[in-house]
């Protein structure tokens, strides 16, 4: 039996790796050069303790529950994962009133720990934040990560299992007989498929209509972020949101986990044919200073490294649309996976595969008795003790060759990469966090290029940034 998942963001990685755990052939079909680069690459990377999802709905279903799964799962997988907790701040006694709201749905969502704090109390936590700030829901069990990682890894430990990863292809159809689906046309070939999940993040409404299933319509909501230096390491420890709005859970300040500070997002729907156009503003930018800077007023925005921006596969119906098909018996949907998508994903791999595939579908699945569920991140050298690494260095000179100074990223670390997948420069970014420091590829960009050259044996002029279209030299200025 051979299922076909479509998109390798979060939902389609963790769901296709899950899979590896039975008898069966998997493929996970990926438009772009590499995993992770939809909605999964661009959010706040928060593992999100679950107060916030209404209790009922599919969020809520899900979130506490795959927050809980982090702890193993970056074990297993070998991705950072930090449970440094959060805080939902309050300036008055209206804003209290919807701490105790969220504490309540928290509670009754299943979410461990919470309590609501006094001001003494949080700024001996947070001595950085605003003295203004009277009350703060405290959650202890929410995280942070790095959200393409959880791709990135969940692909490589598929992959060791037999999953068959297809980059660079795009499902354009689908032959369907008696009412299921019997074959998957890409833009480049053809696969017989069983069964097939739709993980298609913000385009899944699309391949849900041109497979004749259910769908819900899906537009962007759009978040702009400003990425501030690891210089202010230690400025806040934990997720500091503000008091929710309907519309979000507003514009926070929150430490990643090689120690930057994040700022955002803003929360704008955009219209359904702005699907691949994350772009910042001048006014949304603004905004979000204008915002952080409430909850910490000594912010430094003369340290920002990057903006960028993500957008969110918004529904009208606000939730998660998980669903075997009534109309295309051998189709399922995971679409409208817009916050806490990366917190529940976990989760939800598991509930596709054992409720869904097993039991709803009756498809019977066995467990393989080999199945491996470790993966071995990518060795930092530099952080490895003087001794070790001096160690290291002596077998292969390589991992003594620092290529980006920023994050201290060395030759051994970029041909590894290369080894495990990457093609590109986004490739080689995303998996080692060369060109992600402060100078963001300034120094070593030109480096990166010419080991891909080598690693690749093709000419620079092949090598992209990410996508076909986007070449990063041109040809030799003279020979
Ligand atoms: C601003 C913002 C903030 C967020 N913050 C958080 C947070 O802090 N915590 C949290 O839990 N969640 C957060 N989320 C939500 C989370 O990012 C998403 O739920 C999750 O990343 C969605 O993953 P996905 O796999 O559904 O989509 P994607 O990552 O977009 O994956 C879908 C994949 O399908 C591919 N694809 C599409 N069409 C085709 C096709 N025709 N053929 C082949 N491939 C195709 C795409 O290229 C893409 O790689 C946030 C989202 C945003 C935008």
């Amino acid at each position: 039996m051979r299922v076909v998942v479509i998109g390798a963001g979060v939902f389609g990685s963790l769901i296709a790796r899950e899979l590896t755990k039975y008898d069966v052939e998997v493929i996970l079909i990926e438009k772009n050069l590499d995993v992770g680069w939809g909605v999964t690459k661009a959010n706040s990377a928060i593992v999100h303790a679950g107060y916030d999802d209404p209790p009922g709905s599919v969020r809520a279903q899900f979130c506490a529950k795959g927050n809980m799964m982090y702890e193993d799962l970056s074990k297993e997988l070998d991705f950072d994962f930090k449970r440094i907790g959060s805080f939902v701040v309050a300036f008055n006694e209206e804003e209290l009133e919807e701490l105790e709201k969220l504490l309540k749905q928290g509670e009754e969502n299943g979410v461990p720990g919470l309590t609501i704090l006094e001001r003494d109390e949080i700024l001996s936590m947070e001595p950085n934040l605003n003295p203004e700030i009277k009350y703060a829901l405290y959650a202890p069990t929410a995280g942070i990560t790095e959200p393409w990682m959880v791709a990135i890894a969940a692909v490589e430990n598929g992959v060791k299992n037999g999953l068959k990863l297809i980059l660079g292809e795009k499902v354009v159809g689908f032959v369907k007989s008696n009412g299921r689906i019997t074959e998957l046309i890409t833009n480049k070939s053809h696969y017989h498929a069983d069964v097939v999940i739709n993980c298609a993040g913000l385009h899944g409404d699309e391949i849900s209509k041109m497979a004749g299933a259910e769908y819900v319509p899906l537009h962007p909501r759009k978040g702009e972020y400003i990425l501030l230096d690891k210089k202010l390491q230690g400025l806040v420890r934990r997720v500091i949101f503000p008091t929710p709005t309907k519309i979000s859970k507003g514009i926070l300040v929150l430490p990643t986990v090689d120690g930057g500070i994040l700022l955002g997002p803003t929360a704008e729907d955009l219209p359904e044919d702005m699907k691949d156009r994350p772009i910042t503003t001048k006014e949304g930018l603004e905004k979000v200073r204008e915002f952080t800077k409430r909850l910490v007023p000594s912010l430094d925005f003369s340290l920002t490294v990057k903006t960028f921006s993500g957008l969110r596969p918004e529904s009208p119906q606000k939730d998660f649309f998980i669903k075997a098909s009534d109309t295309v018996k051998n189709f399922v949907n995971v679409i409208a996976t817009r916050s806490p998508g990366l917190t529940a994903a976990p989760a939800v791999a598991k509930y596709v595969v054992e409720e869904l595939i097993q039991e709803k579908m009756k498809l019977p699945l066995i467990k393989k008795k080999d199945f491996d569920p470790t993966r071995e991140r990518i060795p930092h050298y530099s952080s490895l003790p003087i001794e070790k690494w001096q160690e290291e260095i002596k077998k292969d000179p390589r991992a003594g060759r620092l290529v980006c100074f920023c994050n201290e990223v060395t030759e051994k670390e970029i041909v590894e990469a290369i080894r495990r997948g990457a093609r590109t420069l986004d490739g080689i970014k995303f998996r080692t966090r060369a060109m992600f420091g402060r100078c963001q590829g300034g120094f070593c960009m030109v480096r990166i290029l010419k080991i891909l050259e080598k690693e690749l044996e093709v000419d620079m002029s092949e090598i992209r940034m990410k996508s076909e279209n986007s070449w990063v030299v041109d040809g030799k200025v003279r020979e």
